[in-house]
């Protein structure tokens, strides 16, 4: 860490509170515009993964494991579509595993950022 003397441009140590070269009182570090948020660039990527897309592998693999448990509907908060898939399943003897299998393949092959806005932020109950 230098600063700059914004009178003659000298390069002096952060800790200096005037110039060595020319004794113009140098400004704190802490005043000058720099924000450290800056460093973390929250505008380079969405992180995905925070908003939901880490729930994706989960729910895939229940949804294919567990399908008629409707397992996968609980992990993504649709718990009404849970409750019908867990009713259905008892039913029917586990015949709609075949529906768990599907949405878990088609879950697994969306990307991240699909998968977010399609069943976090678009709350797609069925497939
Ligand atoms: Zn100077």
């Amino acid at each position: 860490m230098t600063r700059y003397c914004t009178k003659c441009g000298a390069i002096n140590d952060d800790l200096a509170q005037y110039c060595s070269n020319c004794q113009t009182p140098l400004t704190p570090v802490v005043s000058g515009g720099y924000q450290p948020m800056q460093s973390v660039n929250p505008n380079a990527m969405t992180d995905w993964k925070a908003m939901g897309a880490d729930k994706k592998t989960t729910a895939g693999i229940c949804a294919i494991l567990l399908g008629w448990l409707g397992v996968h509907k609980f992990i993504l908060g649709y718990n009404t579509e849970g409750i019908i898939m867990l009713v259905l399943g008892l039913l029917t003897c586990g015949v709609t595993n075949i529906i768990g299998i599907v949405e878990g393949i088609i879950y697994l092959t969306k990307s991240d950022e699909e998968f977010v806005r399609t069943y976090i932020q678009g709350k797609k109950g069925w497939f």
